[in-house]
C-alpha cells in the first residue's frame, strides 16, 4: 500500500471498523514479535537467519548490524571495535536517518510492548497519577553515558537497559529479564503516564537525534478537518509533536509532523476519526 494514500471509501467513512482502528499498531505489534521471533530462531530451532541481538547481529551470514550507541559507548570506553561493527553501524544509522530514529522504539524495541499496555491499562483505569519529569532528562542521560563509559572503562548503559537484559534474558533465562520489564510497566502505569520512554531512555532520545531530520513524516495534511475530539493526543505517546502540525495553519507552519521525537507509530493515523493524518515524506510538496 502506498504510505501517501488511504482509500478513497475511508476517506469519507464517518467510523472506522475495529481493524482499521488498529492497523498500524496490528502492522508493528507484527513487526516486534517477528523480530524476536527471527533472533530466537536461531538458538531454540537453528535456523539462523539472523545471529546475536539487538546490539549486535549478522544477517543470512553477510550484513553486520551494530547498534550505533553501543558502538559509542564502546569508542568511549576505550574497547578495541572491529571495522565490521563500525559498518555495522553505519549502516543502521544510515537506516534510522532515513525512516526516522524513534521507529526503533515503536517498531522494533520489545519494551515497547510493555509500555504501550501500561499506557492502555492507565487510560482504561483512569489512572492519574503522573509524576512531571521534564521530557529533558532523557537528553541529559544519554550524555552522561558516554561520559560514565569513559570513566568506568565500561559500556555501562548496558549493565541496566531493559532492552539487552530482556533480549539477554529471552535467550539464557528469562527470571531476571522479566522483573526488569515489569518494573518499567509499574513505573509507566502508576507513576507517570509514558514516563520511561517520554522522559528517561537514553536509547529512545539518541534515535530522536538520529532521525530528527528524516524522510519518512506523518502529515496531518487533513488538518481543517479536526473536530478537536483529542483522540490523537491521547494514544501519542509524545503528543506534544502533534500540536504545531495540528493547529499551527495560522501561523503558517507546516502539516508535516517535523519533530525527532515522533515514533513514527502510526496511532494517531488508526484513531483519528476524521482521517485527519497519513503517512508521508519530509520532500512532498505542502503549502503550509
Ligand atoms: S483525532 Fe483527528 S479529529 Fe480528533 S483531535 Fe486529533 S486530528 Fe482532530
Ligand atoms: S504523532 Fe502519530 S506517529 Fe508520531 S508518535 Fe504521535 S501517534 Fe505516533
Amino acid at each position: 500500500m502506498s504510505l501517501e494514500r488511504i482509500p478513497v471509501e475511508q476517506l469519507d467513512s464517518p467510523e472506522k471498523n475495529r481493524i482499521s482502528r488498529n492497523r498500524w499498531l496490528l502492522t508493528r505489534r507484527t513487526c516486534q514479535l517477528l523480530m524476536l521471533a527471527l533472533f530466537l530462531a536461531g538458538p531454540f530451532l537453528g535456523l539462523w537467519v539472523i545471529k546475536g541481538n539487538l546490539a549486535s547481529s549478522e544477517v543470512l551470514g553477510v550484513l553486520s548490524l551494530t547498534d550505533p550507541l553501543i558502538m559509542l559507548q564502546s569508542l568511549f570506553a576505550g574497547h578495541a571495535v572491529y571495522v565490521t561493527a563500525i559498518i555495522g553501524a553505519i549502516t543502521v544509522s544510515l537506516f534510522y536517518v532515513v525512516v526516522g530514529g524513534r521507529v526503533y522504539c515503536s517498531w522494533v524495541c520489545p519494551i515497547n510492548m510493555a509500555t504501550d499496555l501500561a499506557a492502555w491499562l492507565r487510560s482504561r483505569l483512569a489512572l492519574s497519577r503522573d509524576l512531571v519529569i521534564p521530557k529533558q532528562v532523557r537528553y541529559v542521560v544519554l550524555f552522561l553515558v558516554p561520559f560514565l563509559c569513559w570513566q568506568t572503562g565500561t559500556i555501562i548503559w548496558e549493565f541496566v537497559n531493559p532492552i539487552t537484559i530482556f533480549q539477554r534474558g529471552l535467550v539464557y533465562g528469562a527470571g531476571l529479564s522479566w522483573g526488569v520489564v515489569l518494573l518499567v510497566f509499574l513505573f509507566d502505569l502508576f507513576v507517570t503516564k509514558r514516563g520511561w520512554c517520554g522522559a528517561l531512555c537514553p536509547v529512545g532520545a539518541f534515535y530522536g537525534l538520529l532521525g530528527a531530520k528524516s524522510l519518512i513524516r506523518v502529515n496531518a495534511g487533513r488538518r481543517n478537518r479536526c473536530t478537536d475530539c483529542g483522540d490523537c493526543y491521547q494514544v501519542c505517546p509524545e503528543p506534544q509533536v502533534i500540536v504545531p502540525a495540528l493547529t499551527g495553519e495560522k501561523k503558517g507552519l507546516s502539516p508535516l509532523i517535523l519533530s525527532g521525537e515522533c515514533t513514527n507509530c502510526g496511532r494517531c493515523i488508526d484513531v483519528c476519526p476524521e482521517n485527519v493524518f497519513n503517512f508521508s515524506h519530509r520532500l512532498t510538496n505542502i503549502r503550509p
